[in-house]
């Protein structure tokens, strides 16, 4: 395969006329078939062409997830073009970094979110355009069976970049993570085959496709099965929930904050006839996971990944053991094991240490950045993922924490996870995040943040008690704060270090 398109061409000609990709259900909805999503990534591609750029340029795509941010992505791949994906939330100064780091030739962005892009782009020598809206009527609406389904198209090399994606990562400035076609099409065939995707299924889901998991984690991998994939552009825990029985939804797929808001947004009412709901992205507490079952009737099968990886790492086995609180062994293809931080040496089973994943999906490397590469891939190919777990003796994994996570206080190492899964336990808890904040005598105090299920009057003592009960004397939160809402990143994930800096005593 030598395009990310060949993964919708073999369903675009078995079967036109099945739906592709929508928006959510309502008036307002648009469908686009297969055959007629090709036609568009044709025209698309032909847009692209018109713009002063050769293959290899990059572009900046700025959507929202919708079937305009298929067209595009695909479009601009077939015009030879390496796609750099980003938040339709980036600011100008955002954007001004990712404009001169990826030297982007032209920006497109959907007009509900062109403003920061045109006058980033105006800043820099880059076209600005704002990309073509599709309805259900139009000059393609009409295509059917008898449809031509080639789409003209650049080919790339199996380790020609095909996109970049910016991620903060660690430390630093936002780096692009380069995946490759290989990249892509190796983490698409991954999943579809151990999900068992297919074109009876239809996949959900509210993650950005902005990011890798949304992208390459989840739609792709539908889509590339024949599976109609419904876009929400902006999450609406109801909305979502009421989708699935109309639409026959068989898979979600989420971060754990997203499960969490269906529980206290929509905690009752008729259990979808789901085959899997798939979470990643972050921990999800062993209670949550209960609820979240409960409430679906279907498993909950949680995945491990990061943008370097395309999103790819472990995923609890559909058939088998799916071990509580693990995120499963590593998927087919790839290899975990865990090393000492400091020595590099790899561990045994059940000892903690840095996990490090080698595989298929695993980037190129970081765009322009041979030392930060270097820092976290090896010449073997394995990748330092800046996480804390461990692998069992049947090699499940265990993610411990972020290594940057990591709160150290008066000397002991406490980890933030521990304390959530004890706070989750509370049922007027919401959602928890445990960050440390600095303190004169301690280094860190470990600080929760809690968000209260409605109407609840959760007290700070009743907190504490129940960490007491549950926690040695130096896990108990010291500081503990209540927040209507915790603050979510791009792709829904709650943003510690915006909890740290919201925590921070002021040193003026
Ligand atoms: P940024 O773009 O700001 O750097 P990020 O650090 O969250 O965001 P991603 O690549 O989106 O970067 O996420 C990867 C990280 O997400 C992993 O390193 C890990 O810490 C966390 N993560 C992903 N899946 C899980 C999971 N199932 N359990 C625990 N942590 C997870």
């Amino acid at each position: 395969r030598t395009s990310i398109i060949d993964l919708l061409t073999p369903w675009a000609e078995k079967d036109p006329e099945s739906v592709a990709a929508a928006t959510p259900p309502g008036p307002d909805r648009v469908t686009l078939s297969k055959v007629r999503l090709l036609g568009e990534i044709g025209a698309a591609r032909d847009r692209y062409l018109t713009a002063d750029v050769r293959p290899g340029d990059r572009i900046v795509l700025i959507a929202p997830s919708c079937p305009e941010f298929l067209i595009e992505f695909f479009g601009a791949h077939a015009a030879g073009l390496v796609v750099v994906a980003v938040n339709p939330l980036s600011t100008v100064r955002e954007l001004d970094y990712i404009l001169t780091d990826s030297e982007a030739r032209v920006l497109v962005a959907h007009p509900a979110s062109a403003e920061a892009g045109k006058a980033a782009a105006a800043q820099h020598d880059v076209e600005f355009r704002t990309l073509a809206i599709v309805g259900n009527e139009g000059p393609r609406a009409e295509v059917g069976a008898e449809s031509d389904v080639t789409v003209d198209r650049a080919d790339f090399a199996w380790d020609d970049i095909a996109a970049l994606l910016y991620t903060s990562g660690t430390t630093g400035k936002p780096k692009g993570t380069m995946l490759t076609l290989g990249n892509f099409i190796s983490a698409t065939d991954i999943v579809r085959e151990m999900i068992e995707a297919n074109p009876s299924d239809r996949s959900a889901t509210g993650l950005p496709l902005f990011h890798v998991f949304g992208l390459a984690a989840v739609t792709l991998p539908a889509m590339s099965a024949g599976a109609p994939v419904t876009l929400f552009p902006r999450w609406d825990p109801q909305a979502f929930i009421a989708s699935l029985a109309e639409d026959e939804t068989t898979i979600v797929s989420g971060v754990p904050t997203m499960w969490m808001s269906v529980l206290a947004k929509a905690p009752e009412g008729e259990a979808p006839d789901l085959r899997i709901i798939s979470s990643g992205g972050a921990s999800i507490a062993a209670e949550v996971v209960r609820r979240v079952e409960d409430r679906f009737t279907a498993p909950l099968a949680e995945g491990y990944g990061l943008t370097e990886t395309s999103g790819l790492g472990t995923f609890n086995p559909l058939h088998g053991t799916r071990k509580p609180t693990s995120v499963g062994p590593a998927v087919p293809g790839f290899e975990v094991k865990t090393v000492d931080p400091a020595s590099g040496e790899e561990l045994p089973a059940d000892e903690v240490g840095e996990v490090l994943l080698r595989g298929p999906a695993v980037m190129a490397g970081y765009w322009k950045k041979p030392e930060a590469t270097a820092e976290v891939l090896d010449a073997e190919g394995w990748f330092r993922t800046g996480d804390l777990g461990r692998v069992d003796e049947d090699g499940y994994l265990f993610i411990v924490d972020r290594i940057k996570d990591l709160i150290i206080h008066g000397g002991y190492n406490v980890y933030p996870r521990e304390i959530e899964e004890v706070i989750y336990e509370i049922p007027e808890v919401d959602q928890v995040s445990v960050v440390g904040t600095p303190d004169e005598k301690y280094g860190q105090q470990v600080t929760a943040v809690i968000a209260r299920t409605p109407g609840s009057d959760l007290g700070a003592d009743e907190v504490e008690r129940f960490c007491r009960e549950n926690l040695a004397a130096y896990k108990i939160p010291r500081i503990i704060e209540f927040l209507d809402e915790l603050p979510k990143g791009p792709s829904g994930k709650i943003l510690k270090r915006e909890i740290v800096r919201m925590f921070t005593p002021s040193t003026e």
